[in-house]
């Protein structure tokens, strides 16, 4: 069943992030049996004040198998965006020529540099278009490679990861959290490579600010599950799922996108994630 959300998200967009979650799963599902990442030890790292995982070591793609990967996603944009699927094709046909190596490792700095100045125009789809295409078809790998770490991540007898709103596998902003049922700890949420980590429950995830008088709590009306914190020392927001409302378990990822309203809300009122 679909929630109720104050402000009306556009026609098919929930749908449209739904079906590609779901290939992205099946295509993680298929290289889950065949691609082996090296691991690292995660406590080790989160006490270490490095950068995330992938920054630190790099993430060996076999390029082909990304190509495999990169069709997949094509083909899903060819389907669901008909107005693409000419461009679609053009990129398809231009896979061979490309240096997928250097791609991948130019989105895992997500520093796309100009990779695509010659070819958005050749296959007229703009940057932001392509750098989209080439980033979904990259997750299920980077889904694969956090899913060693998932369990340790969520057990609490490790260090806080210093820097509470960037991934620690994978780099990665986020600007989502929920706070457990069970025991009150608050977990960001990486809708990248899908890692949860543990921040201080009550601390600006963006300027570390723990004074309790400047961070507030905004909600919607009638929806108690879904909530803002705000920081009035940096004016920074964070939206959050509280579990304690809800006993259903939600897909975070499908949360962050239909909780949009809140984005709107928090803007209106002169918060920022620190993003632009
Ligand atoms: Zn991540
Ligand atoms: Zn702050």
């Amino acid at each position: 069943m679909k929630r109720e959300t104050p402000v009306t998200l556009p026609e098919g967009f929930l749908d449209f992030f739904t079906e590609l979650e779901n290939i992205q799963n099946q295509q993680q599902i298929l290289l889950a049996k065949s691609v082996q990442f090296d691991t690292f030890d995660l406590k080790k790292h989160l006490g270490s004040g490095s950068r995330s995982f992938i920054e630190l070591h790099g993430l060996a793609v076999d390029p082909l198998l990304y190509k495999s990967v990169l069709t997949v996603i094509i083909d899903f944009l060819k389907q669901k965006r008909p107005e693409l699927k000419e461009s679609m094709e053009k990129l398809q046909l231009e896979l061979d020529r490309l240096d997928l190596k250097q791609i991948i490792a130019s989105l895992i700095v997500s520093d796309m540099g100009d990779h695509f100045n010659e070819l958005a125009p050749r296959v007229e789809l703009t940057q932001e278009m392509l750098v989209f295409t080439f980033e979904q078809a990259l997750r299920p790998f980077l889904r694969v490679y956090a899913r060693p770490y998932v369990q340790d991540l969520l057990k609490d007898d490790h260090h806080l990861w210093q820097f509470p709103n960037i991934c620690p596998i994978c780099g990665s902003k986020s600007n989502f959290s929920r706070v457990s049922s069970s025991d009150n700890r608050r977990f960001m949420f990486c809708d990248r490579c899908f890692s949860e980590w543990e921040t201080r429950y009550l601390q600006c995830v963006h300027c570390g600010n723990d004074e309790p008088s400047s961070i507030k709590y905004l909600n919607v009306e009638e929806d108690d599950a879904y909530h803002l914190y705000v920081c009035d020392k940096c004016k920074g927001y964070l939206k959050t799922y509280d579990e304690r409302q809800k006993t259903k378990i939600i897909d975070l990822y499908i949360a962050n996108m239909e909780t949009i309203y809140l984005d709107l809300l928090a803007r209106e009122k002169g918060y920022t994630n620190h993003d632009d």
